[in-house]
């Protein structure tokens, strides 16, 4: 990975700031989202599925752009953040740098804190998708298929809320049964590969944590 820092480039400050100061902001508040120009990137394994983590359609998660909450209406693979922090993993608070800044995904790239016009023309155009990274026909394709099948957001947020409003236990019941479907193909896969970091990428974050983040 290289090492160059970012903001390597001249600072002009004259009153607007014209270029980054490397003040860490962007990289300590919400890492990338990754777009199609940054699979090449994955390619090169500069960015490896462990270093990922997937939004899953129906899911909320906190919009920095708009400051909000939002459902989100397709998936999107973000880089993730160190532990609960919102610290993109390969920002060196240190040195103030990226480490791997001439690699870096390009909302980094196009993102100017002093202008966000080109950004936000930008940022919601063609996000990857797992299945952008992973064959839909391959075997471990076809487990996040049938996974996501099984324990779709939108589902899992509906019963969810009706259970809230109803108490019903049998919707208790379907709901449990989705988390422990959830677990076992985790379970399953660290079993058979070994993956572990990578499962936030390959099946989104676990359905209990989710629902454990809404009051379940
Ligand atoms: S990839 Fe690099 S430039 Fe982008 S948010 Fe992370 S540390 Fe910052």
């Amino acid at each position: 990975m290289g090492g160059r820092s970012r903001g390597d480039e001249k600072v002009a400050y004259d009153g607007l700031r014209t270029h980054c100061i490397r003040c860490g902001t962007c990289c300590k508040n919400n890492p990338p989202t990754l777009h199609i120009q940054d699979i090449s990137i994955l390619k090169d394994n500069i960015i490896m599925y462990s270093d990922l983590i997937t939004y899953r359609k129906g899911e909320y998660i906190y919009d920095n752009i708009n400051k909000k909450l939002i459902n989100l209406d397709e998936e999107i693979v973000k880089i993730k953040t160190k532990g609960e922090s919102r610290e993109c993993i390969f920002y060196d608070a240190k040195d103030k740098s990226c480490k791997i800044y001439e690699s870096r995904p390009i909302e980094c790239r196009m993102l100017k804190c002093w202008d966000n016009t080109e950004f936000l023309k930008f940022y919601q155009k063609d996000r990857v998708t797992r299945f952008h990274i992973i064959k839909k026909d391959s075997a471990m394709g076809e487990i996040i298929h049938e996974h996501e099948k099984k324990t779709s957001m939108d589902n899992v947020l509906k019963l969810y809320y009706e259970y809230k409003n109803t108490k019903q236990d049998k919707l208790r019941k379907k709901i449990n049964s989705i988390i422990s479907y959830d677990n076992a193909v985790r379970e399953f896969i660290q079993q058979r590969t070994g993956a572990k970091k990578e499962l936030d990428f390959l099946f989104g974050r676990p359905v209990l944590e989710i629902l454990k983040d809404l009051g379940w």
